[in-house]
């Protein structure tokens, strides 16, 4: 049986304790409290929602996480602030020692249980850095950029139609080309 907690999160808890319960841990953390992550961000608004199953998996401890934040970073194209969303999910075999760790089938990821209280929000932030897109841009118009390109576009429309008035034939193929069906 699996027992649910939900709500507050703490910032640690013994992993092993957590298996022993098949415990399912769900609730948020603040991004301002995630430095490393929000280093990287325009602001340190918002939270991360945070779901990690404790149990088992083919003989080992595990744990099995998801982790959903929507995050205010730079627009890589007009500089300006915008929102994303990010997702990741992760799943640890949890060991006790180096040589449990030799045991583990290749495809396991391990986390080595230390201490007596392991970090959530450690993991939780290291999997949204590692989920944040090396290269944002807005999906849609950025506002300003936009304009400003808006602008320069009106002259190279006209450029453009300077050169086709130039070689009508490029023009005719174009259109031919182009046809709606
Ligand atoms: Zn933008």
């Amino acid at each position: 049986m699996q027992t649910k907690v939900s709500g507050v999160l703490p910032e640690a808890v013994n992993f092993m304790r957590q298996v022993d319960r098949n415990r399912i841990i769900e609730g948020a953390y603040p991004v301002s409290a995630m430095p490393r992550l929000s280093d990287s961000l325009s602001n340190n608004e918002g939270f991360a929602t945070v779901k990690l199953e404790f149990g088992n998996s083919v003989g080992f401890a595990s744990l099995k996480g998801k982790v959903t934040a929507t995050l205010t970073a730079q627009c890589q194209r007009c500089l300006q602030p915008m929102k994303t969303t990010v997702t990741g999910n992760f799943k640890f075999a949890l060991v006790n020692s180096e040589e449990e760790l030799e045991l583990l089938p290749e495809e396991f990821e391990a986390y080595l249980l230390e201490d007596e209280e392991q970090s959530i929000i450690d993991i939780v932030e290291d999997e949204l850095m590692l989920s944040v897109p090396m290269v944002l841009v807005h999906e849609e118009a950025c506002s300003d950029y936009m304009k400003a390109q808006d602008a320069a576009g009106g002259v190279r429309e006209k450029m453009q139609a300077e050169k086709e008035a130039a070689h009508p034939f490029a023009a005719l193929k174009a259109l031919k080309g182009d046809k709606p069906n």
